[in-house]
């Protein structure tokens, strides 16, 4: 057994749904045991249990759980800050040249390590990843993954329409090469496959057809796409598939579940957000990329109270970085715009056990619980001069979360783990 000891904090329940203090665990001086991968334990340091190799990390820093990051794109990591253009716009000029660079499959690694490295250096310790319409490049994404001892569900993108003619497939193909990859990876270790049609317009009815298809074949598999992120959007939508919402089209195809994560939603109707309810799908809110792009503000109460589960994206390259710090800050940003102001024990359960039962893992992880599989970071409250100002002032754990989430970022994690194990360490 190890124990770790340094202050602790985590959210051990939904701060939406009940009294802040009693969805929380915080220690000034704490310890987290870890044995066989999980954790053994976590409480004040005085009550630790005897036995085992103490790492003594000192109050300087902050043990809490990794981040989940529940939708980016994996192959956009080089076009990050790529200027100007709402959503379709961008997609033509930047978005789908870059993708057409992942038929190399040597550019592919490349990024893959890349793209690994900073979602680690940031503490993104799981994440929900779009890959390409490559089918080798894809399994590189899965290798890499699993070399680092990552937690990932990543899935190839299936797109036959609307794209250039480089990254189109026909339906068939798509669904061969799809299920083909998810009875290699689905499962295998930390990882699990997501069916992941781009989005409505760039899917015939064919195409989503064999999407539904794989999912019916292996209903435990996840889906992943993007719904109503930018209005000229929806409106094309329309016009595709004139007979429905937004939202039906996906369903009418039996690709609303509970392991169906949705990207953005901003311009979701009361009918659309019923019928998500329903079906027990997820919303992945990614404040970065829709400030960015000027997609909308996301109305994240109203969705909550429909009954739509929720947690935070980067959706790189549209979000401007990796960092789940900033995420979350631009989560609070898009809410204050809007007359509500987050606290931040529900950005970080947002970041956190929240993106975990976003992507129904909260059984296994995004929390520092008893039995959970010991995922967590070693945050540096001292990282900067400043940020070692705002930490020494802090007057109790909510004012230090804050001041991490609004002035955090990579050069705050110090080390992160998964399922015991060390994945990245700035020593
Ligand atoms: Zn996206």
């Amino acid at each position: 057994m190890k124990l770790f000891r340094a202050r602790v904090f985590t959210p051990v329940g939904d701060p939406f749904r009940t009294v802040a203090a009693e969805t929380y665990l915080s220690f000034d001086d704490g310890y987290l045991a870890i044995e066989h991968g999980r954790i053994a334990g976590i409480g004040p340091w005085q009550e630790h249990p005897a036995g085992g190799t103490v790492v003594d990390l000192g109050r300087e820093t902050l043990v809490a759980p990794g981040f989940f990051d529940t939708h980016l794109h994996a192959p956009q990591l080089e076009m990050i800050g790529s200027y100007g253009g709402h959503l379709l716009e961008w997609l033509n000029r930047y978005t789908f040249p870059t993708e057409a660079k992942f038929s190399d499959p040597k550019h592919a690694e490349a990024i893959a390590k890349a793209f690994i490295d900073e979602l680690l250096r940031n503490g993104t310790l799981c994440a929900l990843i779009f890959s390409t319409v490559h089918y080798e490049a894809t399994d590189l994404f899965f290798a890499e993954a699993e070399r680092r001892g990552f937690r990932a569900i990543i899935g190839k993108t299936m797109m036959d329409r609307n794209a250039p003619e480089p990254l189109l497939e026909d339906a068939r193909t798509s669904y061969e090469q799809s299920r083909e990859l998810l009875q290699r990876w689905h499962n295998r270790g930390l990882l699990r496959y997501a069916i992941a049609p781009r989005f409505a317009p760039t899917s015939t009815p064919e195409l989503l057809e064999r999407a539904g298809e794989l999912k019916r074949q292996f209903p435990d598999a996840y889906v992943h796409t993007h719904i109503s992120e930018n209005a000229a959007e929806v409106e094309w939508v329309h016009e595709l598939f004139p007979e429905a919402e937004y939202a039906d089209v996906y369903d009418d195809y039996g690709l609303l579940g509970d392991r169906t994560v949705l990207a953005h939603g901003v311009h979701l109707t009361e009918e659309e957000l019923d019928l998500l309810s329903r079906r027990g799908a997820r919303i992945a809110h990614c404040p970065n990329s829709n400030l960015f792009l000027g997609s909308g503000l996301f109305r994240l109460h109203h969705v909550l109270e429909s009954g739509v589960v929720v947690g935070l994206g980067t959706d790189i390259g549209a979000g401007t970085t990796p960092s789940m710090f900033t995420a979350m800050a631009d989560a609070y940003k898009v809410q204050q715009v809007q007359g509500i102001s987050l606290s931040p024990f529900e950005l970080w359960y947002l970041a956190t056990l929240g993106g975990a039962r976003a992507l129904s893992l909260e059984n296994e992880t995004g929390s520092l619980e008893r039995g959970k599989s010991a995922d967590f970071l070693v945050l540096d409250l001292h990282a900067t001069p400043l940020i070692s100002m705002r930490s020494e002032r802090a007057a109790n754990i909510e004012d230090l979360l804050a001041g991490l989430i609004f002035m955090g970022d990579d050069r705050v994690v110090r080390s992160a783990y998964i399922a015991g194990r060390e994945v990245m360490s700035r020593s």
